[in-house]
């Protein structure tokens, strides 16, 4: 017998991330749309969620009402804003639905909020989720653990003019891989934001960057700068369908996993 088409909730679907995963999901057989929630009030209520993200009719009416639209989803796939994905991780444990969270900017009592969630059902959580980053994520934890404290680490990244949130959660993604890498928490390692008369750099310490501007879709640069050399690892991204696309993954590998705390390197089989 074939496995059964889950029901997908798109949170935030009038968003940048909501329209593309509309898309993403009309595209695809392995699931269908169950959902589209957007904030109350907004223009979008009520209409087709095809036509309003500017494509065909879907079938799906959009709503400000997200326990109605719950109601018998498999997964909710929520890039909204930390306030919309504590309450909507409050609401898939509830239905027992698989939370794919790709809001950034989270708080610890954010998380920490999810994480009691996941005691009931599976949640997914990634800063990134395409496939290039973790891999990145991964590459970056080994170039640290090879390279001694001769070797400053810095994350450099860009993103378009309306991102909210600095460094990008991808950006601290990276820079926990690098501190791991060396056996640390990023906690530990961070360096605070530089303006004015800094001082030296402080060895072994962790920089950020971020640069904001235009369309820029996400790029990420980590820098070992050592004596007389530097490695530079990148990753840029042209298009948000891999993150649409890797969200959608992530719903579908989450069925039938037991509740938890999840990334894309459990997804990905990237662990290990
Ligand atoms: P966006 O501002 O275009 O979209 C967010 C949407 O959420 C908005 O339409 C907003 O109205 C809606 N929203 C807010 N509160 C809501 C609520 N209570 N109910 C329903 N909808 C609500 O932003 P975006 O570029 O789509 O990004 C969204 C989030 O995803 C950001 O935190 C961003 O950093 C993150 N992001 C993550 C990845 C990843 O791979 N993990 C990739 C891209 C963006």
């Amino acid at each position: 017998m074939s496995e059964p088409v889950p029901g997908i909730v798109i949170a935030g679907a009038a968003g940048r991330m909501g329209r593309r995963l509309i898309g993403v999901l009309r595209d695809s057989p392995a699931a269908r749309l169950a959902g589209a929630v957007v904030r109350p009030g907004h223009d979008w209520v009520g209409r087709d969620a095809g036509e309003a993200a500017g494509g065909p009719a879907i079938g799906v009416r959009v709503s400000d009402d997200p326990v109605a639209v719950m109601v018998g989803a498999q997964v909710v796939i929520d890039f909204t804003t930390p306030a919309a994905t504590v309450a909507f991780a409050e609401l898939a444990a509830q239905a027992r639905a698989v939370h794919v969270i790709g809001t950034t900017g989270l708080s610890g009592d954010d998380i920490a909020a999810i994480d009691r969630a996941a005691r009931h059902t599976v949640v997914i959580r990634a800063g990134n989720m395409s496939l290039g980053v973790n891999l990145l994520a991964q590459l970056t934890a080994r170039v640290a653990a090879a390279l001694d404290e001769d070797f400053d680490i810095e994350v450099i990244e860009a993103h378009h003019r309306h991102k909210v949130d600095a460094p990008s959660g991808t950006a601290l993604m990276l820079g926990e891989a690098a501190a791991r890498g060396r056996g640390r928490r990023l906690s530990a390692l961070r360096e605070g934001v530089r303006d004015g008369i800094t001082g030296a750099r402080a060895r072994g310490g962790i920089g950020f960057s971020a640069t904001r501007g235009g369309d820029i879709v996400g790029e990420h640069d980590v820098l070992f700068a050592g004596p007389g050399e530097r490695i530079v690892l990148r990753h840029v991204a042209t298009d948000r369908g891999i993150f649409a696309r890797g969200a959608l993954r992530a719903a579908l590998w989450g069925q039938g996993q037991k509740p938890g705390a999840y990334d894309m390197t459990d997804v990905l089989g990237l662990r290990g």
